[in-house]
């Protein structure tokens, strides 16, 4: 399953990344491959900012921001049935980012 294309705001650090596979292990979307003993990004529309990769990841390579952004927004309203929302509108933002 696919998101929002390029909105996910998963960062990864090949310099911190010591090639361990335990992002490939917990990510839910198989977002993640290793290649030359460094994990590599296989295709970021995958991911959903669920934060079990930068939560597991020993090495402190991965980041992203849980549960915002318009990914969030999707995966809201999947499960609700309601209109794509991440709660920026409660900020005083005009409409959905
Ligand atoms: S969990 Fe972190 S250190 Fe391990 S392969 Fe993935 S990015 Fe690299
Ligand atoms: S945030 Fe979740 S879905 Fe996205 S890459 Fe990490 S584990 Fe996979």
């Amino acid at each position: 399953m696919k998101y929002l294309h390029n909105v996910t705001s998963l960062q990864l650090s090949l310099r911190k990344c010591t090639g361990c596979g335990t992002c490939i292990d917990v990510c839910p979307h198989r977002v993640f491959s290793i290649e030359g003993r460094k994990a590599v990004i296989l295709d970021r529309d995958r991911c959903m900012e669920c934060g079990a990769c930068a939560m597991n990841c020993p090495s402190g390579a991965l980041s992203v921001d849980k549960g915002v952004g318009c990914a969030a927004a999707l995966i809201n309203s999947m499960i609700t049935g309601g209109e794509p929302t991440c709660g920026c509108e409660k900020s005083g933002a005009d409409g959905c980012c």
